[in-house]
């Protein structure tokens, strides 16, 4: 028994021990090919995580560069911010318009002295301003005060003819240069100051000369006289009386079209919407940082004659 159970042995060992190895050897290859696939599971994972990882760097430097744009806007703005407020500050509008704004705008006030030339004055004082009054004669001592305050003041105090009379002045070179001496005079002699500046009543361009405007112009520069016209209208001149929010408008709406804007109001004693538009329109002039001027020799000339003819 024992020899066959040998025999037996000898015979169907090897083929058992060939299966046995056979057997292992499958398992052992069903084990790698499992681990292979975990590996490649593991790295493929490991790929998904590097992609996720990619991502959130490429959105944490679009968010980092969304900051830095962010800044820069800000940066933008500010900038434009205070450009904004250097240009309230200096009035320009140079940068923002072709159309620039007068370098200066002078207040001329016609046909006083009056009792609203010192109401005028106190408006004007009260914002630290400066006027040019183109003034007619009077023999009122209490107005021709007017003109002293006018010249101590710091304004400046111009000739607008003695009477104001068309008829009289305008009818021959003569009769013109007797009123011119008789204002020139009065203003001389109450003042002590000899006043350089003129205005014809009606303008340089009026219709109503019966002389053609050259030959009173011509007496105005021998005496080395410069004459004044205005190219903004306030309105004031007409009858009935405008109202002060028009006066406003009047006067502010066509600074711009001037290199030097001269504004036309008038003083007389019943113009007293001109005096309660007078801070609006200084405030507005004010706030545009244009220098409210006082003529002098520097002033261009605003000559409706010059201009015309
Ligand atoms: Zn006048």
């Amino acid at each position: 028994m024992r020899v066959q159970r040998l025999k037996r042995l000898i015979l169907f060992g090897p083929y058992v021990l060939a299966l046995a190895g056979m057997v292992i050897c499958i398992i052992l290859s069903v084990l790698l090919v499992r681990q292979q696939k975990r590996i490649d599971a593991l790295e493929e994972e490991i790929g998904h995580l590097t992609v996720y990882q990619n991502g959130l760097i490429e959105k944490i430097s679009s968010v980092s560069s969304s900051v830095d744009d962010l800044g820069s806007a800000v940066g933008a703005i500010s900038t434009e911010l205070s450009l904004v407020d250097i240009g309230a500050y200096t009035g320009s509008k140079s940068s923002t318009s072709a159309t620039s704004w007068p370098h200066k705008v002078y207040l001329t006030f016609d046909d006083g002295p009056s009792v609203n030339t010192e109401k005028i004055l106190d408006i004007l004082d009260s914002y630290g301003v400066k006027g040019n009054f183109f003034m007619v004669g009077t023999d009122n001592p209490d107005l021709q005060k007017m003109y002293k305050r006018i010249v101590d003041e710091g304004h400046v105090l111009c000739m607008h003819s003695y009477s104001h009379k068309y008829n009289e002045i305008y009818s021959s070179v003569d009769a013109f240069t007797r009123d011119l001496d008789q204002i020139y005079s009065l203003m001389y002699e109450v003042t002590g100051t000899r006043p350089r500046y003129y205005r014809f009543p009606g303008g340089s361009s009026n219709s109503v000369s019966r002389l053609p405007m050259k030959d009173f112009i011509k007496v105005l520069d021998e005496r080395g006289i410069r004459y004044f016209d205005w190219n903004v209208v306030a309105g004031d001149a007409t009858n009935p009386m405008l109202p002060a929010d028009q006066i406003i408008e009047n006067s502010l709406c066509d600074l711009n079209e001037y290199e030097e804007a001269m504004i036309l109001f008038h003083d007389l004693s019943n113009k007293t919407s001109t005096v309660e538009a007078l801070p609006a329109i200084i405030e507005a002039i004010q706030a545009s940082g244009i220098p409210i001027a006082t003529i002098d020799d520097t002033t261009v000339n605003i000559q409706h004659y010059a201009n015309t003819n």
